[in-house]
């Protein structure tokens, strides 16, 4: 059993208040990898990690007010908006896994494998990578469904979670044949 798990493709991490331009560039394949797993709800689990944050959260004193819980900015971008079946769970800093309850869900439905994508590679996917890794999921990075604020950081952020954590990284294509 595999989960997908969709992170921070919120309006405010795309067009919004810290808006990544080079997020645009995912969204076709994030999409691709949403309808296979949909279409195949015995083997895959659809999850979102979207940050919701609260005033006066740690992380807002690096980055300031963004994606607070509530408001359109901490919204799914309508392209990727969930479905019926998908869980969606709100997190209040970089680790999909820091107390959202992701760890239990996933065991739950028997899940092995998460195959992350969103934003940033250096950043939430790096969090989100080593707690997988701490907990014994394998880690499926599609390189091409993950992105970060410049180019150096998004390839030094995939060299980390391979060299690190032993992620795959495979192409979305690979994924999907
Ligand atoms: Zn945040």
């Amino acid at each position: 059993m595999k989960a997908l798990v969709v992170i921070d493709m919120l309006n405010d991490f795309v067009t919004g208040k810290i808006a990544n331009p080079r997020s645009e560039r995912i969204i076709p394949t994030i999409r691709d990898l949403l309808e296979r797993a949909r279409s195949d709800r015995g083997e895959w689990l659809v999850v979102y990690a979207n940050d919701a944050h609260l005033p006066q959260d740690f992380e807002l004193a690096v980055w300031g007010e963004h994606a607070m819980a509530g408001t359109p900015g901490a919204e799914i971008i309508p392209e990727l908006a969930a479905a019926r079946g998908d869980f969606v769970l709100p997190k209040r800093t970089y680790s999909s896994f820091h107390e959202t309850g992701l760890d239990p869900l996933l065991r739950q439905f028997g899940v092995d494998t998460v195959v992350l994508t969103g934003q940033h590679t250096n950043i939430c996917l790096r969090h989100t990578t080593a707690d997988a890794f701490f907990r014994g999921y394998r880690v499926v990075v599609p390189r091409d469904a993950v992105e970060a604020v410049t180019e150096e950081d998004h390839e030094s952020g995939l060299r980390y979670l391979e060299t690190i954590y032993k992620a795959e990284l495979p192409y979305t294509k690979e994924l999907l044949d």
